[in-house]
């Protein structure tokens, strides 16, 4: 099964993609994370995302689309993935569908108050070895990746005057293309607005009643 992640920035697509990722064996493609370790990498399409991400502007799509597609085409994800940040506008879904870069066959689209997802933006940690998204709200007292032990690293778009812009951008360029994928009827909207478990919880109870071919079966085994 081919999942697509869908929701404003920090409404918990990667936390919730994570946690399917590790349930079901699927491999997690993040766009994000593809381009942030472009950057790591010293790359020059790194160097030139940097300064889009740092302002919250989305990357010219020469530099994603060869990216994403280079990522699907590698074995690993043959057998099902789940996809978080790709297409992200109607000019990269125009690309995604006419030039056939994938199939999806579930959009989970994440529901979550303005309020929420700006409270979220301080506090978010990523681990900066493995990955693993921690955020301080949860409470949990993490002081290092309670996966691998790693140090927490703050993402440099991670603040209050970036977030504005990024979500900004998600109404007015990401919002539209759920429409797509809403004729397609592959959109399950879930909750999530709570604490990662509920709404991972919320996210399987709906896969269960879903009427999208095979999703039911995949989840029930
Ligand atoms: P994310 O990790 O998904 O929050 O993405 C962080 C930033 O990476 C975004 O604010 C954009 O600057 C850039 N980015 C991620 N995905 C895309 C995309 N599909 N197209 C253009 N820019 C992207």
């Amino acid at each position: 099964m081919n999942f697509l992640m869908f929701g404003a920035p920090m409404a918990g697509k990667g936390t919730l993609a994570n946690m399917l990722s590790e349930e079901y064996h699927l491999p997690t493609i993040s766009m994000g994370d593809i381009l942030r370790g472009s950057i790591a990498r010293g790359d020059a399409e790194g160097v030139l995302a940097k300064s889009y991400m740092d302002k919250g502007e989305m990357v010219p799509n020469e530099v994603v689309c060869a990216m994403i597609k280079n990522r699907l085409a590698q074995p690993d994800v043959q057998n099902g993935f789940i996809l978080d940040g790709f297409p992200r506008t109607p000019s990269q879904l125009e690309v995604f569908v006419k030039e056939n870069v994938a199939n999806i066959d579930v959009v989970v689209s994440l529901e979550v108050p303005y309020n929420t997802l700006l409270s979220r933006v301080v506090g978010r940690r990523t681990c900066k070895d493995c990955g693993y998204i921690y955020n301080t709200s949860w409470n949990l007292g993490y002081e290092k990746c309670p996966k691998c032990g790693g140090e927490w690293g703050i993402r440099s778009d991670d603040n209050e005057e970036t977030y504005q812009n990024r979500f900004n951008v998600y109404q007015k360029e990401t919002l539209p293309i759920l429409d797509y994928f809403k004729n397609e009827g592959k959109v399950v909207e879930v909750e999530g607005k709570d604490a990662p478990e509920e709404s991972y919880n919320m996210m399987i109870k709906a896969f269960k009643q879903s009427n999208i071919k095979g999703l039911k079966e995949f989840i029930e085994g």
